[in-house]
């Protein structure tokens, strides 16, 4: 089984101004600068078969390249801290794209997950216990005023993961460039 999700790559510079972010955030545990992306569709676990016909639905698909910017600082899980991520100013293009990818996979034979699709960067991951919350709270309200790019997203891509130790790693299986 592959564990598969799309994500968008991020320019180098932006990857730079998240690592300055997270050193700027009390996180015990960061996501490495290399692990830093975008997720536009979680597929789970999915057989090589299946993967093959995301690929080729994921090559066939057709859709405008756009200019993204990276804004705020959020935490995901409320009162029992789960994660930080950097947040994403809205963008239709990346709304449209995300639903198109969440389509092409669903048709390939993937059931992707399912949520509200929340743009994202994840900073870092927590555990129960990890952080003091209201340490945590006050850094994120202060760090409120972030903001990387605006970028150009010329591609995406499909991504394998490997479920580490500690870290998850990444591997880029294909790239499709948007229009
Ligand atoms: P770990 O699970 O060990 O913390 P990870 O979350 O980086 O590592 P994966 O769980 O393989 O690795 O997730 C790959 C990408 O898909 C990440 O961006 C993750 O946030 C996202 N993701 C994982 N599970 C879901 C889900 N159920 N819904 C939406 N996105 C998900
Ligand atoms: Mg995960």
């Amino acid at each position: 089984m592959i564990r598969a999700f799309v994500a968008l790559d991020l320019p180098e510079p932006v990857r730079q101004r998240l690592v300055l972010l997270q050193h700027l955030l009390p996180l015990p545990r960061r996501v490495p600068p290399e692990n830093l992306h975008l997720t536009l569709a979680f597929l789970g676990e999915i057989t090589e078969p299946v993967a093959e016909e995301v690929h080729h639905a994921l090559a066939a698909l057709r859709a405008p390249a756009f200019a993204l910017t990276l804004r705020g600082v959020g935490i995901f899980g409320g009162g029992r801290a789960r994660s930080v991520h950097a947040g994403v100013a809205a963008e239709p293009a990346l709304a449209h794209l995300a639903r198109k990818v969440e389509t092409a996979a669903r048709r390939a034979g993937a059931a992707p997950e399912a949520r509200r699709f929340v743009p994202h960067v994840t900073l870092a991951r927590l555990k129960p216990g990890d952080a003091d919350p209201q340490r945590l709270e006050a850094a994120v309200a202060a760090e409120q005023g972030f903001a990387a790019g605006p970028f150009a997203v010329t591609a995406f891509a499909l991504c394998r993961s490997f479920l580490g130790e500690s870290q998850a790693h990444y591997r880029e299986l294909a790239r499709y460039p948007l229009a």
